[in-house]
């Protein structure tokens, strides 16, 4: 950001700080990309300042705030999601009951924000009855996960698809696939995301122009009707079952990697379609390239699980970000105090590349990521492999 951009102080999940700050700059328009600041109320905070903001208001980011309330709306608004039932503390028979009915595979998830890790999909019906006394009690997340939700487990490809909307209207921007298991062949634990691409191959404009009709037009109309009009980016994290197209989860911002391999491919501008969200005055129709573009995260050594190594110097960022195509995102890099720019833990950089299809992209972008070092630097080899086969 600071390379394009001054960079001030400020306490993101601070709604009035946040708000001063705009004002103070004369903001014409505040994005606001995280789940805890929208969680937290900020673009309440900066709309009644007088500026417009990006993202929705506390009331409609709730849909990501509460996996229970998010569950509760699909089921209202007659969107196909997983089977589910909530629970709080003292009712751990209830929830092993709830356990039984499920075929073979459990899925266990805190209500609350849990940083991406209060998810577990287990086999094994003990260890999800474990995962339930370690939420309720408030010992793995505290109280985010002293209400839980218990799902049946689907299988399927994943895909996300994101959607622009004002409230009322949306318009659906695209596909991507995220690689969440940190080791190739979707090994190891899963990760906040290794690496993505867009568009999918495998998910033909049908299931796209589905998505509007049977998830975000109805998700859209249901907040409306809880006095929770949603503006902002819709992401429809997707399993594509054998009984059809399911919603696992919406988040309520431009999620990462994903949304790294779609900006490179808008070809209309973004200021505007933000701009025109926020002001609940979708018009501009969303314009992508017929490019490709795959993403391939670089992580830090012990990533996951370990809080990992900071503070390696970063080499060959410069002779990455020379080849044609290729863009560098930053997510956990920091300076020294000798002013190198260096890891700061966790998944560091993020190298994209746009190409013809998706086999171009993906040459640039390896190709790109073999300049960068740091001791224990690691990533997956297969990001969009599966486009492939
Ligand atoms: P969530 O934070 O709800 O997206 O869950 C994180 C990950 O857990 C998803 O990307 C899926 O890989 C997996 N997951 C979530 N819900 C289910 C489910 N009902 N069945 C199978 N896997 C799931």
């Amino acid at each position: 950001m600071a390379t394009i951009g001054e960079c001030m102080p400020v306490v993101p999940t601070d709604p009035a700080a946040v708000a001063d700050l705009a004002a103070k700059l004369d903001a014409d328009l505040v994005v606001v990309a995280p789940d805890d600041p929208l969680v937290a109320g900020v673009v309440d905070a900066v709309q009644a300042a007088g500026i417009r903001a990006f993202g929705p208001n506390a009331a409609a980011a709730k849909l990501e705030g509460s996996k229970a309330w998010m569950k509760d709306v699909l089921v209202a608004a007659g969107v196909p999601t997983a089977r589910y039932a909530t629970f709080t503390a003292g009712q751990e028979t209830a929830a092993d009951a709830f356990l039984e009915t499920l075929p073979g595979l459990y899925v266990v998830k805190t209500d609350g924000l849990a940083a991406g890790k209060g998810v577990v999909v287990t086999q094994s019906i003990a260890q999800a009855r474990d995962a339930v006394r370690a939420y309720l009690s408030g010992a793995a997340f505290g109280d985010a996960g002293r209400t839980c939700v218990i799902e049946e487990g689907l299988t399927g490809p994943e895909v996300s698809v994101f959607a622009l909307c004002d409230g009322r209207r949306a318009q659906v921007i695209a596909a991507a696939q995220d690689h969440k298991r940190a080791f190739d062949g979707d090994q190891g634990p899963n990760t906040g995301g290794m690496g993505a691409y867009s568009p999918v191959p495998f998910v033909g404009s049908d299931v796209v122009d589905g998505m509007m009709e049977r998830v975000v037009l109805p998700t859209l109309a249901e907040l409306e009707r809880r006095g929770a009009p949603f503006r902002g980016a819709l992401y429809c994290g997707l399993m594509l079952t054998p009984e059809g197209t399911k919603v696992l989860e919406y988040n309520v911002r431009f999620g990462d990697p994903e949304t790294q391999v779609l900006v490179p491919r808008f070809t209309s501008d973004l200021f505007v379609h933000l701009s025109e969200s926020a002001a609940g005055a979708l018009a501009t129709p969303i314009e992508l390239s017929d490019a490709s573009c795959v993403g391939v995260v670089l992580a830090a050594a012990g990533y996951p699980p370990a809080p990992d190594r900071k503070g390696d110097v970063i080499t060959g960022l410069d002779l990455a970000a020379a080849h044609e195509g290729v863009v560098v995102f930053h997510s956990g890099t920091g300076h020294d105090d000798r002013g190198q720019l260096v890891t700061n833990g966790g998944r560091v950089l993020t190298v994209t590349a746009v190409g013809s299809d998706v086999a171009a992209a993906r040459t640039r972008a390896y190709a790109a990521a073999a300049e960068i070092t740091w001791p224990g630097v690691h990533y997956r080899h297969d990001i969009g492999a599966q486009a492939l086969s």
